[in-house]
């Protein structure tokens, strides 16, 4: 994906500057292009231009809708920040809001109709026209409908002469803006030609993806609030049943060219390990039940430069896809997200997570777990698969979630929350006990139900070393859900696309980024370290033999071994990232700090996994092909977690009859 900052600048040979310098330039400084409008509109001999037709745009191309979603949920992406650490995470009714997308501004100019501009598609430029008009509430309408030539011109009668004209250019293979003037002379006066009921509809697709309940006078409402636009209370109405029949036919022809999709990737991204599994249904066809995508780029990657760290996590979708998003995330090293496989599955059941997690085992190389470490919720589903299939995995537990379980029976101790984690970031079993001892004096049934939820299995002392992570927080599957907030209300291939375009920006974004860094190790390394240098600075070093010292820091004593990489704090081995112990020993004696850090977190490295990147797939028009690909049907019914099984059944389907059909 290019970069959005370099679109529609300096492309075009034949672009004509508009030189007038403020809306009430006089005609002189109107390009001379422009003065005669007429030849700018080249109606074929004959012609006329055409009204507006709704009914028309109704019938716009799905494919072309499809795109154009996917092109601006990938504009809006931003890469995401370092993973959290050492932070609490709000509570579960706090967040909610978190999943929303920040401040997320687009780069492009403040305005995209200048002469030169190219779009991917015209329904790319109608938006971009679309958006002018309800930005600055100016009465625009179409004047030339054509496959490709549009143009739209002010709609206030009068001698306003603001317009614009885009053409498909066939050497680029894109429209381009070709001319315009931007000025008008006219009053805007709340009527805007262009809200019409189809981009009513278009306006409030997302929204009415989210929640079908939104009613006509509501969208009223917004139209008014947002825009300061009027539209009539039916043309609401005829949007919104529009949008909703869009809606319906969108996930039901997203689900059915599955088949073309997944054999798309494997054509464009050999090597790829992409699963769909379908069950047939009583009336003979293939009912949808899951998919899973791994891309080799990213597999290859991950296992070559990346912790051998694992993130879980399951994301509910929204409306009509019906379903559960499965992911995995790995930690790159600058502590930032790195998400290498995901799946849709029906529900969120041990069954589904077995089988999530046999896929990674197989594409990952996982063997028996060992040496891998997995971090996720508490859900008895997960823990069972990753037994059975990983049985020597270190399997570490979201904070979090246990907080939040334990909060039900204990609402009124304030102290719960930073008690558990306090208990959870000790780095070393002394302060494991002492954390234990504190909890037992403020709560004995907190205490005793803290350890029922095993805290061995949530904090950092009981870890495994060498895996250079101390997360046991969700920070890394949250940051990753915030970014596919808009995904998940797409229907099933546009969402799955969002997610790949996104991992595709995600890499050239930090690709740039690593290439420019210079230092040694990443800014993750490098602020984690500044952080401890006030205090290592106090440290007071007694030298020993064998890379050996005494290290003393406000009244306490460490051993730290520079040949072993160890502090008896614990926090070395654990993160990777020595101690401001062993920081301190090391400016004392002078030893050269950089050689004392995993090279887990070294730039050379954290340059190699940006590296690569998956392939482009190409547009719906190249696979949606009816006659070429068996189509897949919905499951008729959210499958809830639980009665999947037992749904199937009632529907006429035995057990032994789910024979699964991949691809
Ligand atoms: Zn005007
Ligand atoms: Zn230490």
């Amino acid at each position: 994906m290019e970069d959005e900052e370099g679109i529609g600048e300096g492309l075009i040979p034949w672009s004509i500057p508009v030189t007038a310098s403020s809306p009430n330039a006089n005609s002189s400084l109107v390009p001379k292009e422009l003065e005669n409008d007429d030849e700018h509109w080249e109606y074929e001999i004959g012609q006329k231009p055409r009204k507006p037709n709704e009914e028309e745009d109704e019938e716009e191309e799905l494919e072309d809708r499809y795109e154009l979603e996917i092109e601006q949920s990938v504009a809006v992406f931003v890469d995401e920040e370092f993973i959290g650490r050492n932070t609490i995470p709000e509570s579960e009714n706090e967040d909610e809001y978190e999943f929303y997308p920040r401040d997320r501004k687009r780069k492009r100019s403040e305005d995209k109709l200048d002469v030169g501009t190219s779009f991917f598609s015209g329904l790319e430029f109608k938006e971009a026209v679309l958006q002018y008009a309800l930005r600055k509430g100016q009465n625009i309408e179409q004047n030339r409908w054509d496959k490709t030539k549009l143009s739209f011109k002010c709609a206030m009668k009068g001698k306003c002469k603001w317009r614009v004209y885009c053409a498909y250019d066939e050497p680029t293979q894109k429209w381009l803006v070709k001319t315009r003037y931007k000025y008008h002379s006219c009053t805007p006066n709340g009527k805007c030609k262009m809200l019409i009921s189809p981009v009513i509809a278009r306006l409030f697709l997302d929204k009415l993806r989210e929640d079908g309940n939104l009613m006509p006078e509501k969208i009223q409402e917004i139209i008014k609030e947002k825009w300061k636009l009027i539209a009539s209370r039916n043309q609401c109405q005829r949007g919104r049943t529009l949008a909703l029949k869009w809606l319906h036919k969108e996930y039901a022809y997203q689900f059915a060219h599955l088949r073309g999709y997944v054999s798309e990737i494997e054509k464009t991204n050999p090597g790829t390990s992409v699963v769909l599994e379908t069950i047939p249904n009583a009336a003979g066809e293939d009912m949808f039940d899951r998919f899973y995508v791994c891309f080799e780029k990213l597999r290859t990657l991950w296992s070559g430069t990346c912790r051998p760290i694992i993130g879980l996590d399951g994301t509910f979708l929204k409306e009509e896809v019906k379903g559960i998003l499965l992911t995995a995330i790995g930690h790159d090293g600058n502590n930032q997200i790195y998400p290498f496989a995901w799946a849709l599955v029906q529900g969120e059941t041990s069954d589904t997570w077995l089988w999530f997690i046999k896929q990674l085992k197989r594409d990952l190389k996982l063997g028996d777990g060992e040496k891998f470490v997995l971090l996720s919720d508490s859900s008895k589903g997960l823990i069972s698969a990753i037994e059975y299939e990983l049985p020597k995995a270190e399997h570490r537990r979201f904070v979090k979630h246990i907080v939040e379980n334990l909060k039900n029976k204990h609402k009124k101790k304030d102290l719960l929350k930073l008690m558990v984690w306090n208990l959870a970031w000790s780095y070393n079993t002394t302060q494991f006990e002492e954390q234990l001892m504190k909890m037992q004096d403020y709560s004995m049934s907190l205490y005793d139900d803290v350890m029922k939820l095993e805290p061995k299995k949530w904090s950092l002392p009981y870890f495994r070393l060498g895996s250079c992570c101390e997360d046991v927080d969700n920070n890394a599957t949250e940051s990753f859900n915030a970014t596919i907030v808009g995904a998940r209300a797409k229907a099933v291939v546009p969402m799955l696309e969002t997610i790949r375009r996104q991992a595709m920006v995600r890499i050239a974004k930090r690709r740039k980024k690593s290439l420019r860094r210079q230092q040694r190790f990443t800014k993750y390394v490098v602020k984690m370290l500044e952080e401890e240098k006030e205090d290592a600075d106090k440290c007071i070093t007694t030298p020993g033999t064998h890379g050996v010292f005494d290290v003393r820091l406000s009244g306490q004593t460490y051993d730290v071994n520079t040949n072993r990489m160890t502090c008896t704090c614990g926090k070395w081995q654990i993160t990777g990232i020595r101690c401001e112990h062993a920081y301190g020993a090391m400016i004392d004696v002078g030893l050269n700090v950089d050689d004392y850090v995993s090279e887990f977190f070294s730039t050379n490295l954290w340059q190699q996994t940006y590296g690569e990147s998956i392939s482009t797939v190409r547009g719906p028009r190249f696979w949606m092909k009816k006659d070429k690909y068996k189509l897949v049907v919905e499951a008729p019914e959210p499958a809830l977690p639980g009665i999947r099984k037992q749904f199937f059944v009632g529907k006429g389907v035995s057990n032994k009859s789910r024979l699964r059909r991949k691809m």
